[in-house]
């Protein structure tokens, strides 16, 4: 027996992301391993300790603990302090000491861990096959919270009563099931139904198999929302759920049975493979593989594949027993959200699904799955996000530096918008919200909103929000009283988030490029060279500014902004309609559009490098018109001739043209932001010109060359002018740091091209990584961007 002469006591403070994640059971079980009394208990901060015992035990403690530590577990900070031995040699979990302000331990939702794995497909387990089976270390968390505290009252669970075994479970601090809020089994938790099916079979699970085999189109009911599924590999299933959903083009993602199987869909990389496995279980966009054995129209035209595996148990039966993939898309049509609301569901998806999979466990927030790739950089696989929910939401980000001094809400943009409330050095970014365009999306806003001032403690003294008027972001910050307004320019939010979630002090120089995004002097943004840090930026540089014919309707047919880009390099000159677009455009629409062009009528000025993308592949002959945002410039990419190795001709030059005001001053009060006017400082903007770059492709289309080289041609022009720009206005304003933001940076040949390019040059390249490039992380940005800008 090993006696204790003199036993030492340490208390040991832990914080992160240590509450609701089983780590008090954890702790329990290791203290009790290593036979040391004391207690373990959740405070304000985290997680506090008291351990006693022999010198030798409480080191091998100290040791384990961090190592050991549960799976959703992230530990930040361990301190120790020694105590007076008081003679404990039990060891308990306490009740949690309440704090004023609780940082409340809602975590996302988690992949079903091994053990639930091992057990749902273990005939002996009374959870054998069991569709709802979780524990501590696996399973829905954000979806189902109603409030706080996190406990099973305030969960979507609260109507389902736990039987005597689960119970006993739920009680045990040795069990993985101790204070797992959603735990369940057959006899006391939630259970499937088919709707809709004939058959009137007992199993629902069976006959919905059954029908998906058959290319049935089935509803299922999953963690955040409604998915619509069919075997990928079905053309006639697959076609007809286009049809059905009004979904012309945009890719469908795929839920592949296995990583074995999904590897035969997609090129997988180390890190690419790790994304899939890992606790969120996103879908991973991936390098389509030439005989990927899926419908042609799955993905028709596009570069990649979205795939993803089994995340919840529901979706391990189901997809173990089809043994093929499926198509796993989110169940709306066209572009509202993803339905949710089982009436609802039912409502909207009735002429979509077949049958319908459901459940009678409530989804109390929406959240679609969300998307990721692992693209090659310099120093290692990055990640990037292109939608960040399930899985990821609602983890929290840290604010850079001291924080914000007060509670603030940032409201995001108006496509793939998102919200950010802070609270000290704390950020919480929404789920993915949508495009606020429609009633739906706007009240899961502002539903979503009041939800997370709730759950996070968060009352809003000050709101930032985006330049634009018409956002309805925009609009709703401005009718909330008594509160301070930050108006933030969608760019600088961009280079904002970015540097903020690096913690980089700056300044740096961001070539922030995407769609559209409301500029200082009125006109729209959007090939922005900006020199700044996180509280302030200079707008050093842009792509030349050209006519955006007929505004919106721009965007949504490509071929304008080529009628545009040509008119500009011709001088104002009326351009032919190209062979490339012959048949496919009006030719007397095409001359209408050229007048709009040159006499600005209806056209606003337009700096943006996603319609320049437009331009080009409309001049290509790929798209004359969109049925997704952003569909022209991912064919183009699909279309790149990886051999070809020339460019076209660019323009880069300094040029002192009237400018736009620079410097954006923090506003207070219900006015709209205040623009204050400032030179560009010492040397006049640069300027990039790619009007010889659109003579060029002109060029090569009446020449007769193939879209993949002009596309590849034109990618090399864009990534070196861009590697140009930034090494020349890095080093004119001696700064070492790029970002590189905004939405044409999803395209990953464009990324990786620059971004490669320019870390041989020297300079440090930053990219979002924890957040969309895309708008969906403009509201984190806005959050920085005020915070700073009240300290
Ligand atoms: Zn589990
Ligand atoms: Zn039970």
């Amino acid at each position: 027996m090993n006696v204790v002469a003199s036993a030492r006591r340490v208390r040991v403070w832990v914080t992160g992301t240590v509450q609701g994640v089983g780590f008090r059971p954890y702790v329990y079980r290791l203290a009790g391993e290593l036979s040391l009394g004391g207690f373990v208990l959740n405070d304000a901060h985290g997680v506090l300790i008291e351990i006693e015992g022999s010198t030798a035990a409480v080191d091998r403690f100290m040791a384990r603990l961090p190592c050991e530590a549960p799976p959703l577990a992230v530990l930040e900070g361990v301190v120790v302090e020694e105590r007076v031995a008081t003679g404990d040699v039990a060891f308990a979990i306490r009740e949690s000491v309440g704090g004023t302000v609780p940082d409340a331990p809602v975590t996302p939702d988690t992949a079903t861990c091994d053990d639930c794995l091992r057990e749902l497909f273990d005939p002996a387990d009374r959870r054998f096959r069991y569709p709802f089976i979780n524990c501590t270390n696996c399973g829905p968390r954000f979806t189902i919270v109603r409030g706080v505290p996190y406990d099973r009252p305030s969960t979507t669970m609260a109507s389902f009563t736990m039987c005597a075994a689960c119970r006993t479970e739920y009680e045990d601090p040795a069990d993985r099931r101790f204070h797992a809020q959603p735990n369940a089994c057959p006899r006391c938790g939630p259970s499937l139904r088919l709707i809709g099916d004939d058959t009137a079979s007992p199993d629902p699970l069976a006959a919905a198999v059954a029908a998906l085999r058959a290319g049935a189109i089935v509803a299922i009911k999953g963690i955040g929302g409604y998915h619509v599924a069919c075997l990928a590999g079905d053309e006639r299933a697959v076609a007809s759920l286009r049809a059905r959903k009004h979904r012309e083009d945009k890719p469908f993602a795929l839920m592949a049975p296995s990583l074995a199987t999904a590897g035969v869909l997609v090129w997988l990389d180390p890190a690419a493979r790790d994304l899939l496995t890992g606790p969120a279980h996103p879908i991973v966009l991936a390098p389509r593989l030439r005989d990927a054995p899926v419908a042609q129209a799955v993905a028709p035209g596009a570069p990649e594949l979205g795939v993803m595996l089994p995340y919840s148990p529901l979706h391990h039966v189901l997809v173990a027993d089809v043994g093929e993939t499926l198509v796993m898309t989110s169940a709306n049509v066209s572009d509202e959200p993803i339905a949710f609301v089982d009436d609802d569901a039912r409502e909207r998806l009735r002429g979509i699904a077949d049958l319908f999979l459901v459940h009678d466990r409530p989804i109390q927030t929406r959240t679609d799955d969300s998307v990721v790739r692992a693209a090659a950089a310099p120093r290692g696989p990055r990640t990037t996000i292109l939608r960040r929910s399930g899985g990821y939401v609602p983890a929290s980000i840290p604010l850079p530096g001291a924080g914000t001094p007060r509670p603030l809400l940032a409201c995001g943009a108006e496509l793939k918008n998102t919200f950010c409330l802070a609270r000290g050095t704390r950020a919480w970014v929404s789920h993915h919200i949508g495009d606020l365009e429609n009633y739906e999306t706007l009240r899961s806003f502002t539903e979503g909103i009041a939800h997370f001032e709730a759950l996070f403690a968060v009352e809003p003294e000050v709101v930032a929000h985006d330049l634009h008027p018409e956002y309805l972001s925009t609009k709703y910050a401005l009718d909330i009283d008594r509160v301070e307004l930050v108006g933030v320019q969608h760019h600088h939010a961009h280079l904002a988030a970015c540097l903020a979630e690096h913690g980089e002090p700056g300044p740096a120089l961001g070539a922030i490029f995407d769609g559209t995004g409301y500029g200082l002097d009125g006109t729209v943004w959007g090939g922005e060279l900006l020199l700044g840090d996180v509280r302030s930026f200079r707008r050093v540089g842009a792509l030349l500014p050209v006519a955006l014919p007929g505004g919106e309707r721009a965007i949504r047919q490509p071929w304008r902004m080529a009628c545009s880009w040509l008119s500009c390099a011709l001088d104002g000159g009326e351009p032919d309609l190209p062979a490339s677009l012959a048949g496919r455009v009006d030719p007397h629409a095409w001359a209408q559009v050229h007048r709009l062009a040159v006499t600005g009528t209806a056209a606003p000025a337009t700096t943006s490098m996603g319609r320049l993308f437009d331009a080009v592949a409309s001049l290509a002959g790929i798209r004359a018109e969109i049925n997704y945002e952003g569909q022209a410039a991912i064919e183009l990419e699909a279309a790149c001739d990886p051999h070809e190795r020339g460019s076209y001709p660019i323009a880069i030059e300094r040029r002192a043209r009237p400018g736009p005001p620079l410097v954006i001053e923090r506003t207070a009060g219900p006015e709209p932001p205040l623009v204050i006017e400032r030179t560009a400082g010492p040397e006049p903007p640069l300027v990039i010109d790619p009007r010889e770059t659109i003579r060029a492709v002109a060029g090569d289309v009446r020449a007769g060359l193939r879209p993949g080289v002009i596309a590849r041609r034109f990618h090399r022009t864009i990534a070196g002018a861009t590697v140009d720009a930034c090494a020349t206005l890095a080093a004119a304003h001696a700064t070492d740091v790029v970002v590189l933001s905004g939405g044409v940076f999803q395209s990953r040949l464009l990324l990786e091209s620059v971004s490669s390019a320019l870390s041989a040059t020297g300079l440090r390249v930053l990219v979002p990584e924890r957040l969309p490039v895309n708008d969906g992380g403009i509201a984190y940005g806005q959050a920085a961007v005020a915070a700073a800008q009240l300290t």
